[in-house]
């Protein structure tokens, strides 16, 4: 059994939820290591990592839960932006709600 738990950012020093399901998905894949870094610093590492800019990032709010968010891109105009735990809940309720197309 996992609970979530609430780690603290080494790059922004926000708290941040290391969630059950997460934790579930580390431990699936022998990950020892817990995250050290939030989901937007996450975000950022990864566009320095792969020598992009982090100019491109893309700061808004999540259309569900409101807390501040980066996006390694901008977003289609016609599209809302979502954090990442809730663009996953998301994509859980649709695969949901429409399981012929989960079975793709
Ligand atoms: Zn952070
Ligand atoms: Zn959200």
């Amino acid at each position: 059994m996992f609970n979530d738990r609430e780690i603290v950012c080494c790059q922004c020093n926000l708290g941040f939820v290391f969630s059950a399901g997460e934790q579930e998905y580390f431990d699936s894949r022998k990950l020892s290591h817990e995250p050290k870094r939030c989901q937007n610093c996450r975000v950022l590492e990864r566009l320095r990592r792969s020598g992009k800019s982090t100019s491109t990032a893309f700061k808004t709010n999540c259309a569900d839960c409101s807390q501040p968010t980066i996006l390694p891109f901008q977003p289609k105009d016609d599209r809302q932006a979502y954090c990442n735990p809730c663009w996953k809940r998301r994509q859980d309720e649709e695969s949901k709600s429409s399981p012929e197309a989960a079975n793709f």
